[in-house]
Protein backbone atom coordinates (compact mmCIF):
# COMPACT_ATOMS: atom_id res chain seq x y z
CA UNK A 1 0.00 0.00 0.00
CA UNK A 2 1.18 3.44 -0.68
CA UNK A 3 1.59 5.81 2.40
CA UNK A 4 -1.23 8.00 0.60
CA UNK A 5 -3.61 4.63 1.85
CA UNK A 6 -1.71 4.11 5.02
CA UNK A 7 -2.67 7.34 6.45
CA UNK A 8 -6.43 7.38 5.23
CA UNK A 9 -6.25 3.91 6.67
CA UNK A 10 -5.48 4.53 9.93
CA UNK A 11 -7.47 8.15 10.55
CA UNK A 12 -10.47 6.44 9.70
CA UNK A 13 -9.66 3.69 11.48
CA UNK A 14 -8.42 5.67 14.59
CA UNK A 15 -12.01 7.26 14.75
CA UNK A 16 -13.81 3.81 14.14
CA UNK A 17 -11.98 2.39 17.28
CA UNK A 18 -10.25 -0.24 14.68
CA UNK A 19 -6.52 -0.73 15.07
CA UNK A 20 -4.27 -2.12 11.96
CA UNK A 21 -0.99 -3.06 12.76
CA UNK A 22 0.66 -2.35 9.33
CA UNK A 23 -0.41 -0.59 6.02
CA UNK A 24 -0.38 -4.00 4.27
CA UNK A 25 -3.07 -5.06 7.11
CA UNK A 26 -5.06 -3.03 4.94
CA UNK A 27 -4.56 -4.81 1.93
CA UNK A 28 -4.63 -8.33 3.18
CA UNK A 29 -8.26 -7.40 4.67
CA UNK A 30 -9.43 -7.87 1.40
CA UNK A 31 -11.32 -10.62 -0.31
CA UNK A 32 -11.44 -12.62 2.68
CA UNK A 33 -13.65 -15.79 1.90
CA UNK A 34 -14.69 -17.14 5.49
CA UNK A 35 -14.72 -15.19 8.60
CA UNK A 36 -14.16 -17.48 12.03
CA UNK A 37 -14.59 -16.65 14.84
CA UNK A 38 -13.76 -17.93 18.42
CA UNK A 39 -16.63 -18.35 20.98
CA UNK A 40 -15.69 -17.69 24.46
CA UNK A 41 -14.78 -13.65 25.36
CA UNK A 42 -15.37 -13.28 21.26
CA UNK A 43 -19.05 -13.99 20.63
CA UNK A 44 -19.64 -13.95 24.23
CA UNK A 45 -18.58 -11.70 26.82
CA UNK A 46 -16.24 -14.77 28.55
CA UNK A 47 -17.64 -13.33 31.49
CA UNK A 48 -18.72 -16.90 33.09
CA UNK A 49 -21.17 -17.18 35.84
CA UNK A 50 -21.75 -20.58 37.80
CA UNK A 51 -25.56 -21.36 37.42
CA UNK A 52 -26.01 -25.16 38.73
CA UNK A 53 -24.09 -27.69 40.96
CA UNK A 54 -25.72 -30.71 41.05
CA UNK A 55 -24.54 -33.49 43.26
CA UNK A 56 -24.65 -36.68 41.92
CA UNK A 57 -27.30 -38.54 43.29
CA UNK A 58 -29.46 -35.75 42.40
CA UNK A 59 -28.06 -36.28 38.67
CA UNK A 60 -28.49 -39.38 38.54
CA UNK A 61 -32.34 -40.39 37.72
CA UNK A 62 -34.45 -42.35 40.54
CA UNK A 63 -31.32 -41.67 43.00
CA UNK A 64 -31.78 -39.98 46.44
CA UNK A 65 -28.98 -39.12 47.78
CA UNK A 66 -25.02 -40.05 47.89
CA UNK A 67 -22.30 -40.92 50.53
CA UNK A 68 -18.52 -40.29 50.22
CA UNK A 69 -16.23 -42.71 52.40
CA UNK A 70 -14.14 -39.42 54.70
CA UNK A 71 -10.89 -39.79 54.63
CA UNK A 72 -10.70 -43.56 54.41
CA UNK A 73 -12.63 -44.02 57.59
CA UNK A 74 -15.85 -45.59 56.03
CA UNK A 75 -18.35 -45.55 59.31
CA UNK A 76 -17.57 -41.28 59.06
CA UNK A 77 -19.81 -40.88 55.72
CA UNK A 78 -19.81 -37.03 54.10
CA UNK A 79 -23.09 -36.17 52.85
CA UNK A 80 -22.63 -35.51 49.15
CA UNK A 81 -24.62 -32.42 48.93
CA UNK A 82 -24.67 -28.98 47.12
CA UNK A 83 -22.74 -27.56 49.56
CA UNK A 84 -19.92 -30.45 49.59
CA UNK A 85 -19.53 -30.51 46.16
CA UNK A 86 -19.14 -26.83 45.53
CA UNK A 87 -16.54 -26.45 47.99
CA UNK A 88 -14.29 -29.52 46.34
CA UNK A 89 -14.40 -27.94 43.16
CA UNK A 90 -13.92 -24.29 44.05
CA UNK A 91 -10.84 -25.46 46.39
CA UNK A 92 -9.22 -26.84 43.52
CA UNK A 93 -10.21 -24.37 40.87
CA UNK A 94 -8.72 -21.84 43.08
CA UNK A 95 -5.49 -22.88 41.78
CA UNK A 96 -6.44 -22.18 38.34
CA UNK A 97 -7.01 -18.65 36.56
CA UNK A 98 -8.98 -20.19 33.91
CA UNK A 99 -12.58 -17.96 33.49
CA UNK A 100 -14.26 -21.05 34.32
CA UNK A 101 -12.26 -21.64 37.20
CA UNK A 102 -13.02 -18.07 38.43
CA UNK A 103 -16.90 -18.37 38.30
CA UNK A 104 -16.83 -21.64 40.48
CA UNK A 105 -14.55 -19.86 43.02
CA UNK A 106 -16.79 -16.61 43.21
CA UNK A 107 -19.97 -18.96 43.11
CA UNK A 108 -18.95 -20.81 45.86
CA UNK A 109 -17.83 -17.14 47.73
CA UNK A 110 -21.15 -16.08 47.22
CA UNK A 111 -22.28 -18.89 49.27
CA UNK A 112 -19.61 -18.35 52.25
CA UNK A 113 -18.20 -21.57 51.38
CA UNK A 114 -15.02 -22.07 53.41
CA UNK A 115 -12.24 -22.91 50.73
CA UNK A 116 -8.74 -24.62 50.67
CA UNK A 117 -5.87 -23.85 48.31
CA UNK A 118 -4.54 -27.37 46.70
CA UNK A 119 -1.27 -28.32 47.85
CA UNK A 120 -0.92 -29.70 44.22
CA UNK A 121 -2.46 -28.39 41.01
CA UNK A 122 -2.13 -29.32 37.78
CA UNK A 123 -4.05 -27.92 34.13
CA UNK A 124 -5.15 -30.45 31.82
CA UNK A 125 -4.98 -28.39 28.92
CA UNK A 126 -8.68 -28.68 27.12
CA UNK A 127 -9.94 -30.91 29.77
CA UNK A 128 -9.81 -29.04 32.90
CA UNK A 129 -7.85 -29.66 36.22
CA UNK A 130 -6.15 -31.93 38.86
CA UNK A 131 -6.00 -30.78 42.71
CA UNK A 132 -5.05 -32.21 45.80
CA UNK A 133 -7.00 -30.66 48.66
CA UNK A 134 -7.82 -31.76 52.08
CA UNK A 135 -10.15 -34.00 51.13
CA UNK A 136 -8.58 -35.75 48.43
CA UNK A 137 -7.49 -35.74 44.84
CA UNK A 138 -9.99 -33.77 43.31
CA UNK A 139 -10.72 -33.57 39.17
CA UNK A 140 -12.86 -31.00 37.57
CA UNK A 141 -13.52 -30.86 33.97
CA UNK A 142 -14.76 -32.83 30.94
CA UNK A 143 -16.00 -36.08 30.14
CA UNK A 144 -12.50 -36.98 28.50
CA UNK A 145 -10.60 -35.91 32.04
CA UNK A 146 -12.91 -38.22 33.58
CA UNK A 147 -12.44 -41.06 30.88
CA UNK A 148 -8.41 -40.50 30.95
CA UNK A 149 -8.99 -41.06 34.61
CA UNK A 150 -10.97 -44.16 34.59
CA UNK A 151 -13.81 -42.55 36.15
CA UNK A 152 -17.17 -43.27 33.56
CA UNK A 153 -19.49 -40.14 33.22
CA UNK A 154 -22.30 -41.95 31.55
CA UNK A 155 -24.72 -41.91 34.95
CA UNK A 156 -24.82 -37.90 34.92
CA UNK A 157 -25.37 -37.92 31.27
CA UNK A 158 -28.42 -36.92 31.13
CA UNK A 159 -28.42 -34.54 33.47
CA UNK A 160 -24.81 -32.87 31.11
CA UNK A 161 -27.48 -32.81 28.20
CA UNK A 162 -29.56 -30.75 30.23
CA UNK A 163 -27.53 -28.49 30.91
CA UNK A 164 -25.54 -28.31 27.41
CA UNK A 165 -29.26 -27.92 25.73
CA UNK A 166 -29.08 -24.27 27.89
CA UNK A 167 -25.95 -23.41 26.07
CA UNK A 168 -23.93 -23.96 29.70
CA UNK A 169 -20.77 -25.45 30.43
CA UNK A 170 -21.20 -28.83 32.58
CA UNK A 171 -18.20 -29.95 34.34
CA UNK A 172 -17.95 -33.13 36.37
CA UNK A 173 -16.20 -32.97 39.88
CA UNK A 174 -14.46 -36.29 41.05
CA UNK A 175 -13.58 -37.18 44.86
CA UNK A 176 -10.15 -39.91 44.81
CA UNK A 177 -11.82 -41.54 41.40
CA UNK A 178 -15.76 -40.81 42.29
CA UNK A 179 -18.42 -39.05 40.58
CA UNK A 180 -19.19 -36.39 43.68
CA UNK A 181 -21.42 -34.05 40.98
CA UNK A 182 -21.84 -31.60 37.84
CA UNK A 183 -21.44 -27.68 38.05
CA UNK A 184 -22.21 -25.70 35.20
CA UNK A 185 -21.25 -21.96 34.02
CA UNK A 186 -22.89 -19.76 31.59
CA UNK A 187 -21.77 -17.37 29.42
CA UNK A 188 -23.76 -14.45 27.87
CA UNK A 189 -23.26 -13.79 24.29
CA UNK A 190 -22.30 -9.91 23.08
CA UNK A 191 -25.17 -8.15 22.10
CA UNK A 192 -23.99 -7.49 18.42
CA UNK A 193 -23.51 -11.21 17.81
CA UNK A 194 -25.74 -12.28 16.28
CA UNK A 195 -26.26 -8.94 14.13
CA UNK A 196 -22.47 -9.25 13.08
CA UNK A 197 -23.71 -12.77 11.74
CA UNK A 198 -26.49 -12.06 9.72
CA UNK A 199 -24.94 -9.40 8.48
CA UNK A 200 -21.75 -11.10 7.33
CA UNK A 201 -24.27 -14.07 5.71
CA UNK A 202 -25.91 -11.01 4.18
CA UNK A 203 -22.54 -9.92 2.71
CA UNK A 204 -21.82 -13.45 1.36
CA UNK A 205 -19.32 -14.70 3.89
CA UNK A 206 -18.77 -17.75 5.22
CA UNK A 207 -19.19 -17.87 9.26
CA UNK A 208 -17.17 -20.36 11.36
CA UNK A 209 -17.12 -20.88 15.04
CA UNK A 210 -14.20 -22.61 17.06
CA UNK A 211 -14.52 -23.67 20.99
CA UNK A 212 -12.78 -25.87 22.75
CA UNK A 213 -16.63 -25.93 24.43
CA UNK A 214 -18.14 -29.02 24.38
CA UNK A 215 -20.40 -29.94 21.00
CA UNK A 216 -23.66 -29.64 22.42
CA UNK A 217 -22.93 -25.73 23.81
CA UNK A 218 -21.07 -24.91 20.73
CA UNK A 219 -24.06 -25.87 19.02
CA UNK A 220 -26.69 -24.22 21.19
CA UNK A 221 -24.87 -20.78 21.19
CA UNK A 222 -24.22 -21.16 17.33
CA UNK A 223 -27.74 -21.72 17.01
CA UNK A 224 -28.31 -18.85 18.92
CA UNK A 225 -26.65 -16.95 16.66
CA UNK A 226 -27.97 -18.25 13.45
CA UNK A 227 -24.25 -19.74 12.76
CA UNK A 228 -24.86 -22.70 10.27
CA UNK A 229 -24.56 -26.37 12.58
CA UNK A 230 -21.90 -27.53 9.92
CA UNK A 231 -19.80 -24.21 10.94
CA UNK A 232 -19.39 -24.60 14.63
CA UNK A 233 -15.85 -26.77 15.64
CA UNK A 234 -16.38 -27.88 18.77
CA UNK A 235 -13.96 -29.50 21.16
CA UNK A 236 -11.19 -28.27 19.51
CA UNK A 237 -8.14 -28.31 21.83
CA UNK A 238 -5.99 -25.52 22.35
CA UNK A 239 -3.32 -26.93 19.67
CA UNK A 240 -5.45 -27.19 17.23
CA UNK A 241 -7.30 -24.11 16.64
CA UNK A 242 -4.31 -23.27 14.03
CA UNK A 243 -4.47 -26.80 12.45
CA UNK A 244 -8.38 -25.99 12.14
CA UNK A 245 -7.52 -22.38 10.03
CA UNK A 246 -4.89 -24.42 8.12
CA UNK A 247 -8.20 -26.70 6.71
CA UNK A 248 -10.35 -23.76 6.46
CA UNK A 249 -7.79 -22.33 4.02
CA UNK A 250 -6.98 -25.50 2.63
CA UNK A 251 -9.12 -24.73 -0.81
CA UNK A 252 -7.37 -21.36 -1.47
CA UNK A 253 -10.18 -19.52 0.78
CA UNK A 254 -8.85 -16.35 3.06
CA UNK A 255 -10.29 -16.87 6.82
CA UNK A 256 -10.28 -13.77 8.72
CA UNK A 257 -10.05 -15.26 12.45
CA UNK A 258 -11.29 -13.35 15.09
CA UNK A 259 -9.93 -14.34 19.00
CA UNK A 260 -9.19 -13.21 22.82
CA UNK A 261 -7.69 -16.14 24.22
CA UNK A 262 -3.63 -17.04 24.26
CA UNK A 263 -5.07 -20.09 22.84
CA UNK A 264 -6.49 -18.25 19.81
CA UNK A 265 -2.55 -17.02 19.12
CA UNK A 266 -1.56 -19.29 16.77
CA UNK A 267 -4.78 -19.19 14.79
CA UNK A 268 -4.76 -15.85 14.89
CA UNK A 269 -1.01 -15.97 13.14
CA UNK A 270 -2.37 -18.78 10.45
CA UNK A 271 -5.41 -17.25 9.41
CA UNK A 272 -5.02 -14.59 6.17
CA UNK A 273 -5.97 -11.99 8.68
CA UNK A 274 -6.14 -12.14 12.68
CA UNK A 275 -8.32 -9.99 14.96
CA UNK A 276 -8.01 -9.55 18.55
CA UNK A 277 -10.50 -8.39 20.71
CA UNK A 278 -9.03 -5.05 22.44
CA UNK A 279 -9.85 -6.28 26.19
CA UNK A 280 -8.18 -9.79 25.21
CA UNK A 281 -4.99 -10.78 26.24
CA UNK A 282 -1.56 -9.32 25.39
CA UNK A 283 -0.72 -12.62 23.04
CA UNK A 284 -3.64 -12.29 21.22
CA UNK A 285 -2.96 -8.45 20.29
CA UNK A 286 0.62 -9.14 19.55
CA UNK A 287 -0.27 -12.00 17.19
CA UNK A 288 -3.36 -9.98 15.32
CA UNK A 289 -2.77 -8.20 12.48
CA UNK A 290 -6.13 -5.66 13.48
CA UNK A 291 -7.29 -4.91 17.28
CA UNK A 292 -11.22 -4.37 17.68
CA UNK A 293 -10.83 -1.60 20.63
CA UNK A 294 -14.30 -1.58 21.44
CA UNK A 295 -14.86 -5.15 21.61
CA UNK A 296 -17.09 -5.89 19.56
CA UNK A 297 -17.42 -8.46 16.75
CA UNK A 298 -19.53 -5.76 14.55
CA UNK A 299 -16.37 -4.27 13.84
CA UNK A 300 -14.77 -6.64 12.13
CA UNK A 301 -16.99 -5.86 9.43
CA UNK A 302 -15.76 -1.81 9.53
CA UNK A 303 -12.38 -3.53 9.11
CA UNK A 304 -13.17 -5.36 6.18
CA UNK A 305 -15.10 -2.60 4.93
CA UNK A 306 -12.44 0.41 5.57
CA UNK A 307 -9.76 -1.98 4.29
CA UNK A 308 -11.79 -1.88 1.10
CA UNK A 309 -12.96 1.85 0.75
CA UNK A 310 -9.17 2.78 1.49
CA UNK A 311 -7.40 1.07 -1.37
CA UNK A 312 -10.01 1.79 -3.82
CA UNK A 313 -10.08 5.49 -3.32
CA UNK A 314 -5.85 5.80 -3.69
CA UNK A 315 -5.93 3.74 -6.30
P1 LIG B 1 -12.28 -22.50 25.54
O1 LIG B 1 -11.69 -22.61 24.16
O2 LIG B 1 -13.77 -22.46 25.50
O3 LIG B 1 -11.66 -21.42 26.37
P2 LIG B 1 -10.67 -24.60 26.82
O4 LIG B 1 -9.92 -25.21 25.68
O5 LIG B 1 -9.89 -23.78 27.78
O6 LIG B 1 -11.99 -23.88 26.29
O7 LIG B 1 -11.35 -25.78 27.64
C1 LIG B 1 -12.17 -26.74 26.99
C2 LIG B 1 -13.00 -27.49 27.98
O8 LIG B 1 -12.15 -28.11 28.99
C3 LIG B 1 -13.94 -26.62 28.79
O9 LIG B 1 -15.16 -26.44 28.12
C4 LIG B 1 -14.11 -27.43 30.07
O10 LIG B 1 -15.03 -28.48 29.89
C5 LIG B 1 -12.74 -28.03 30.27
N1 LIG B 1 -11.91 -27.17 31.13
C6 LIG B 1 -10.85 -26.42 30.78
N2 LIG B 1 -10.31 -25.78 31.84
C7 LIG B 1 -11.08 -26.12 32.91
C8 LIG B 1 -11.06 -25.78 34.30
N3 LIG B 1 -10.15 -24.97 34.85
N4 LIG B 1 -12.02 -26.34 35.07
C9 LIG B 1 -12.94 -27.16 34.55
N5 LIG B 1 -13.02 -27.51 33.27
C10 LIG B 1 -12.11 -27.00 32.45
MG1 LIG C 1 -11.87 -17.05 23.83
Amino acid sequence: ATPMATMVGSTISAKNGVLYKGADILEKARGIDVVVFDKTGTLTHGEMRLTDVIPVGEAIEGDSGSTVADGGVVQEETIVDEEFVLSVAASAESGSEHPLAQAIVEGAKERDLRLDEPTEFENVPGHGIRATIPQGEVLVGNRKLMRDNGIDPTPVEHTMERLERDGKTAMLVALDGELLGVVANADTVRESAKETVAELHRRGYEVMMLTGDNERTGRAIGEQLGILEANVHAEVLPEDKADEIDAIQADGSRAIMVGDGVNDAPALTTAHVGVAIGSGTDVAIESGDITLMRDDPIDVIKAMRIADATISKVR
